[in-house]
């Protein structure tokens, strides 16, 4: 059997079992809040066509990224990024191509390269800093048909500058995927790339700064020749009408993701500052931290036994077994975790 993705303890199991009225959960990089009533009235109003096939091309939600983001050409997933990622992979890949993945990095791409009979290379990031090896990432795409690079980096925290995606994507030919899934929390912007690039595939999801994740709605920003070839490889009407009335007023709502922002920017400054192990910078909602001389699954098991579930990270391969990592939540999710680690 092939290893597949490593899900967070179950909360709900784990406060029964412990007898705590909530536990909290910090280990998935969900956006601890609701979206806004808005939002969840959006859907229930979806709901009453709920016999219907959407509309072909989810046209509202693609009118909502251009309102959003400017005149780029977007495809949408109902499943997803991972659905994104799944009909690239699937559109692209013979058997035997091989796949450039920059490491530590989300298990996605390694599963669904394997599940489609490519090749997965692993490039490994620079262990002091995480940054990405430029030399050795190009070099190794050069008989690639696909790359992914994540940034901000999941599990690591940092952003791959823009002048150093330019270089890579001066020198490849083939496609760069790159994964934005934490871009709102971050002050970086690839956006104007694609208007100079034909190999680059900018993805996004609407489970984390958007709070969807149960919605399972991803989008990406594509070259325009990539748009019918997509649309020849994916399932036919993957995104259900609820997600993506949704996914429409979540991208209208202005003021949420403001609010989620400085919430995740004030608590990565207090993990950094008051968790007594190493905290790596971040840019997204979630930190990684060093929890030498304990590995990353005695540290999770630890935590969890006082009510905080992180996800260890031993299951990123090229990491090292002693990380965890833990992604803001609310105050009192914060503020037990914090207590927990230290008293550890
Ligand atoms: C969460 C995540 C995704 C995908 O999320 P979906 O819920 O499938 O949209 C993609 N890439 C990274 C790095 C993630 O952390």
């Amino acid at each position: 059997m092939k290893k597949g993705y490593s899900y967070a303890l179950d909360p709900e199991e784990l406060a029964v079992r412990l007898g705590f009225e909530r536990v909290a959960r910090l280990a998935s990089n969900e956006n601890p809040w609701l979206p806004s009533d808005n939002v969840i009235s959006a859907g229930e109003e979806a709901l009453a066509n709920c016999n219907r096939y959407p509309v072909l091309g989810n046209n509202r939600m693609v009118g909502a990224l251009k309102d959003l983001h400017g005149d780029y050409t977007f495809i949408t997933s109902g499943y997803g990024m991972d659905g994104i990622i799944d009909t690239i992979v699937r559109m692209i890949m013979e058997k035997g191509d091989k796949t450039v993945i920059s490491t530590p990095a989300f298990s996605m791409y390694r599963i669904t390269t394997e599940a489609y009979g490519g090749v997965p290379i692993s490039v490994g990031r620079k262990r002091e800093d995480f940054s990405v090896d430029i030399q050795a990432f190009i070099a190794a795409c050069q008989d690639a048909k696909l790359a992914f690079l994540c940034s901000p980096n999941n599990p690591t925290g940092n952003c791959t500058p823009v002048d150093d995606i330019i270089k890579i994507l001066e020198s490849i030919d083939c496609i760069l995927f790159l994964d934005c899934a934490y871009v709102e929390f971050s002050d970086i912007d690839y956006r104007p790339l694609m208007k100079e690039f034909d190999n680059l595939v900018i993805g996004n999801t609407m489970s984390k700064a958007f709070a969807l994740a149960g919605m399972r709605v991803g989008y990406a920003f594509v070259p325009e020749w990539c748009e019918k070839s997509y649309r020849n490889a994916e399932v036919p009407f993957n995104m259900n009408p609820v997600s993506e009335a949704m996914a429409v007023a979540a991208l209208n709502d202005k003021t949420a993701t403001i609010r989620i922002r400085e919430h995740v920017r004030a608590w990565r400054k207090r993990f950094m500052s008051e968790v007594s192990y190493r905290v790596y910078p971040s840019e997204s909602n979630f930190v990684l931290i060093d929890v030498s001389p304990y590995t990353g699954d005695d540290m999770a098991g630890m935590l969890a036994e006082k009510g905080v579930v992180v996800r260890s990270c031993s299951s990123f391969s090229g990491l090292g077994d002693h990380y965890i990592r833990v992604n803001v939540g609310e105050e009192w999710e914060c503020e037990r975790f914090i207590m927990a680690i230290n008293s550890i």
